[in-house]
């Protein structure tokens, strides 16, 4: 069946995982304004999540197909989100399970046949399912532009294979600047040895030669040279369309973006009431994304490095650590920082803290969604990457727009941070007192300031 509307109907498929599904809600709110008809399709579970924070965009539609069942995924019931596994060790499992939506996929395009399909970098199998009904697919891999030209050079020339030594450096070849790296930084996906991981990336790149082009959360001023690049040196069709979070105009929208309403909304008066009282620049915040969970010892020395820099702060740390209690702080600390500092144990509307003009610094493991909303912010970063592409969005942050500082972060791993060792509390106070006391922040914070409104002014009518 034809699609008789005559307006553009598109069908958005993100990936289901905050870092994924955030962005692509934005992503359909922002085609929606334009007057394009917009379908987002997900599983039941993520449905209620999903149309909480499209409430205010009528013009979007949900449509969910099942997910399959846990005879076929071996996943425990109830699992149709990345946050919503027990251990993301299940991971791979999870991604598995998420090829088995395929089918409903294509009935649905056969029963809608819209004009487009927007669908995650990890549903490789979009593009064929899309081209079976002669419609084109984008890409939307959440990623920089910075990120998708250094996975690019990776796979063509495996230049980590060069060096003699984990933590020796390599530049990468045919990239803007020069930008260099350690084979312990880089995913362990590229690795021959990783079979499973490898085939799947593989099926990736393919799928992304295959489709109609790239859709990247992304400001071309931002990252110019990194976009030129990926067009022309590596020849994809490529639209920056970002910053994504700023299609949420509304402090509503903004609140539930990514519908996590857990804690928000007992918490929204707390944290916002906490940051009224805090002076301008004056308050580090802390937060490692949606999926990183570092061990109980590195937890102890973020919170010992806090202490000692002396600053006010507000740590997220999510849900995973809501029952441990104090074990994982050391002895007396909420005692000891209670007028400093304010731990939150679950989810915050991130978007709209960075904009609060107390916020002085974002400690950040450089997920591209929270590296771009900490440049749209203005707020100066010390990355802390621990896995996926956010080593490459830390060497963007510190050597291409120089709007940061690096904790000192080593090796890449699965969620986790470093497994060899922790970084220990006191690099995390010199980086806190460098971007926030010393000269050197002074220079940061004008360059921040000045990404900021280049990022604004790219969405501007
Ligand atoms: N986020 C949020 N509140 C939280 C934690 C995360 O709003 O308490 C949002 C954050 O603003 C960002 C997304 O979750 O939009 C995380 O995506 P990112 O790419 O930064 O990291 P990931 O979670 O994929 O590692």
């Amino acid at each position: 069946m034809a699609n008789k509307d005559a307006s553009l109907h598109i069908f958005f498929f993100p990936f289901l995982a905050h870092g994924h599904t955030i962005p692509c809600i934005d992503m359909a709110i922002l085609f929606a304004a334009k007057g394009v008809r917009t379908t987002i399709i997900t599983t039941p579970l993520n449905a209620p999540i999903i149309s909480k924070a499209i409430e205010k965009t009528k013009e979007i539609n949900i449509q969910t197909i099942k997910f399959p069942s846990t005879d076929h995924t071996g996943l425990p019931q109830g699992c149709e989100h990345v946050s919503t596994l027990p251990s993301l060790h299940l991971l791979p499992a999870f991604h598995k399970a998420t090829t088995l939506l395929q089918e409903p996929f294509e009935q649905l395009l056969r029963d809608q046949h819209p004009n487009c399909v927007v669908a995650d970098m990890f549903f490789p199998w979009t593009t064929d399912s899309a081209a079976k009904f002669g419609i084109p697919r984008l890409v939307f891999h959440g990623m920089s532009f910075f990120s998708l030209c250094a996975y690019e050079v990776m796979r063509l020339y495996e230049p980590y294979n060069n060096t003699s030594f984990d933590s020796e450096l390599f530049l990468l070849p045919n990239f803007p600047g020069q930008i260099k790296m350690t084979r312990l930084q880089v995913g362990s996906f590229f690795r021959k040895n990783d079979v499973e991981a490898n085939r799947f990336w593989k099926q990736i790149h393919e799928s992304e030669v295959r489709s109609y082009g790239v859709v990247v959360n992304s400001v071309y001023e931002v990252e110019k040279d990194y976009a030129d690049h990926y067009r022309k040196e590596f020849g994809r069709k490529a639209w920056a369309i970002g910053p994504l979070s700023l299609c949420n105009k509304e402090k509503e929208p903004k609140t539930y973006r990514g519908g996590k309403e857990a804690c928000v909304d007992e918490m929204e008066n707390a944290w916002l009431k906490w940051l009224n009282t805090k002076t301008t620049g004056s308050v580090v915040y802390v937060c490692f994304g949606s999926m990183t969970e570092f061990r109980d010892s590195q937890s102890r020395e973020i919170a010992l490095g806090l202490e000692a820099s002396g600053k006010e702060f507000m740590w997220v740390v999510g849900k995973r650590k809501e029952n441990k209690e104090d074990q994982w702080l050391p002895e007396g600390f909420e005692k000891r920082m209670k007028e400093k500092g304010m731990i939150i144990r679950g989810w915050v509307p991130q978007a709209l803290i960075l904009e609060h003009e107390a916020i002085g610094a974002f400690v950040t493991h450089c997920g591209w969604n929270s590296t771009l909303e900490g440049v749209v912010a203005g707020v100066p970063m010390i990355t802390w990457p621990v896995g996926a592409e956010q080593f490459y969005n830390e060497r963007l942050v510190i050597e291409v727009l120089k709007i940061g500082v690096a904790v000192g972060a080593r090796k890449w791993s699965h969620f986790v941070g470093d497994e060899d060792g922790d970084i220990k509390w006191d690099a995390v106070e010199m980086a806190v007192k460098r971007v926030m006391e010393e000269e050197e922040g002074e220079a940061i914070r004008i360059r921040a300031k000045l990404f900021a409104r280049m990022a604004k002014r790219a969405v501007e009518e």
